[in-house]
Parts: structure tokens; sequence; C-alpha cells
């Protein structure tokens, strides 16, 4: 979801912006007018994600997939070698792509118990010389979220955020690179936001596509060819709307009501079962299932038929996922949990 009331700023922007006599989508990204716009995003960003001059803002295309290769095709080079911290499907996703540029070491897999859990500091297994320590930080599939920052002895800390960036405080100067593709959490489809220490670039593989170098897109400003100038302009209002909802401490507030009246309900429901370990449940995924596979296919079915969209559980899973990105009222919530606790008396 994105908010309402952005949407609407959107629309009653989209013929004539700011009295410019035209579209955001019809500008040219080396205007004055955009070139506003886009230092008003970034400069926004910078505040609700607290970012210190260390590290630079990129808007980057190719979503967060783009970025599985981007990373290790510029930090690999150090030692050859890279941890990883398999945690679901995108982690999966990410070394397997890592591989085709180095050595990736396994630091942790969670495979073993269908990924409902995470593993603990003591757990990971990390090699003294890795370019950089990888995991992502909240599994979308599955349901689960870190809730620390892995300590890893001075080793540069890369992580995919894609799914709960800007839903609570983050310490920026604890990692090398963030990523996350914006469409979850900040804006439409179309790009990536990658926050990357300064320090790390310039050291890519001689075969790293220009497109994907970062210190080509730090020096371009990330303007080395056309940004998705649209895109741009929507998670610049978004971020607006952060901070005129209390920022990321606001956000957090909110994401913790929504998900603890879910994990509640679901921790006293005779029916429904929570999928996730208790210490790694997602504020932002919530993964759920029944003892039947066919009851979980009824739910799902007569959940749409209620207004509900997108309740049916990732195909790699099953079961159902309740996604509580930022944008989701509190009040979407309140529905589900009636609507469970209803669906729950009608199968007994
Ligand atoms: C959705 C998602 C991706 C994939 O994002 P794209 O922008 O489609 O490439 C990667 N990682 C995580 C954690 C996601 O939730």
């Amino acid at each position: 979801m994105l908010p309402l009331s952005v949407l609407e700023k959107a629309a009653s922007e989209m013929t004539n912006y700011n009295g410019s006599g035209m579209s955001v989508m019809e500008m040219s990204h080396r205007s004055k007018v955009y070139q506003e716009i886009f230092d008003e995003t970034k400069a926004g960003v910078k505040r609700i994600l607290n970012v210190p001059d260390t590290h630079e803002i990129l808007f980057m295309q190719g979503g967060a997939t783009f970025q599985f290769a981007a990373a290790p095709l510029n930090l690999i080079g150090k030692t050859g070698k890279a941890d990883y911290a398999i945690t679901g499907n995108f982690a999966n996703l990410a070394a397997k792509e890592a591989k085709k540029y180095g050595e990736v070491n396994v630091a942790a897999n969670t495979e073993d118990r269908n990924n409902t859990y995470i593993p603990g500091q003591a757990d990971l297994k990390l090699s003294d010389d890795a370019s950089y320590f990888y995991y992502c930080a909240n599994n979308t599939i599955y349901g689960t979220e870190w809730q620390y920052v892995p300590e890893t002895n001075g080793v540069p800390v890369v992580c995919d955020m894609s799914s709960n960036i800007a839903s609570r405080p983050i310490d920026v100067s604890k990692f090398g690179i963030i990523f996350a593709g914006v469409q979850k959490n900040m804006a439409p489809a179309g790009m990536a936001l990658v926050i990357i220490d300064k320090a790390l670039a310039g050291k890519e593989l001689p075969i790293t596509p220009t497109i994907m170098n970062y210190q080509t897109m730090i020096d371009k400003d990330s303007m080395y060819n056309t940004p998705p100038c649209y895109t741009i302009y929507m998670l610049g209002l978004v971020a607006k709307w952060i901070e005129e909802n209390g920022g990321l401490e606001g956000m957090q507030k909110l994401r913790d009501v929504r998900s603890s009246m879910l994990y509640n309900y679901l921790d006293e429901s005779k029916l429904f079962i929570a999928c996730a370990d208790k210490e790694a449940r997602s504020g932002m995924n919530v993964t759920f299932r029944t003892a039947d596979p066919d009851l979980d296919a009824k739910f799902v079915k007569e959940s749409i038929a209620a207004g509900f969209s997108n309740l049916k559980g990732h195909r790699k899973v099953g079961g159902m996922r309740a996604s509580i990105y930022n944008a989701m009222p509190v009040e979407g919530v309140e529905k589900l949990v009636a609507f469970m606790k209803d669906f729950e008396i009608n199968n007994k």
C-alpha cells in the first residue's frame, strides 16, 4: 500500500506539477524543476533514515534483484570471498548470484526448519577473510526478521532491507551497504534505494557493468543514465509522509500496534498457528496457517470475497501471509483479526 494522502497529492499534481505546466512524468531529468524534486527526495531520505555523511544515497533501477549482482561485483574483489547468511528465498538468490563472481561461505542456513527462525550471533560461521557479510533483514516470504545487526569484526555488512526499510529506526553507520527495492514499503516499483559507505566504492571487479558500478553512480549522483524520475518523486512524497507521521519512531509504533494485534490473536487462537518462531517474528509479514491445507484454501477464498487482498501465502510455503507495511492502516488489521475470529467460530 501507499498512503492515500500521498496518492491524492500525486493525483493533484499529475498534469501540472507546481505550476510548471508539466507532469513529473514528462520532465527532463536534467531540468531545473526536476533537479529540485530529486534533491528534495534525497534530502528527505537522508533525514528520515538518519544517513551519516560517510554514506551516499543512490537510486538504481533493476530493483533489489539487481543489487544481488551489483554487491558482489563491487565488493567481492577484495579477498575473492564473502559470507552469506541464508535465511530465506531472497538471501538464497543473492548467494547464488554472488557465486558467479567469487567464493561464497554459507555463514548460516535456516532451511533445516523451513526458514522459521533467525540464527543467533553465536551460530554465525564467519570467516576472517570475507570481503563482506551479507544478510536479508526481513524474510518477506517466511515472515521472519532479524532482531539484531550481526557483529562482524570489521567486515562490512551488506543488508537487503527491501521489506522492512523505514519501518523502525536503524543505525546506518553499522552497515557497509543497505539496499531495498522501494516497492514494498516506500514507493511504486521501479528502483532500489542504495545506501553505501563511500569508502567501499571504487574497488569493483573489472567486468562490472558501468551501470552497476557504485563509484560511477556516486560520481554521477545516480544520473549516469536517465533515472526512474517518477518513482523518485513518489519516494519523496512518502518520505515527507513518514516525517509528518513521527519519522521512523512513529513508523515503529504503528508497526508494533499492527503486528502485535495479529500475533496476540494467533497465540490465543485454537485454529490458526503462527509459522515463525516467536523471537524471529516479522513486524511486516505475518505468516500463519491452520492444521489443514484445505481449510487454508477456504480461508483465502472467503477472505477475497470479504474484500481482503493478497492473504494467500507464497507458493513456496503455503498457508497465509498478511503483509502489513508502513502504509497499512491499523483499522485494516483490526478488520482482518475480526474476520479471522469469525472464521474460527464458523470452522470449529
Ligand atoms: C521483494 C523482495 C526482493 C525482490 O525485489 P525486486 O525489486 O523485485 O528485485 C528482494 N529481497 C526482498 C527481501 C524482497 O522482499
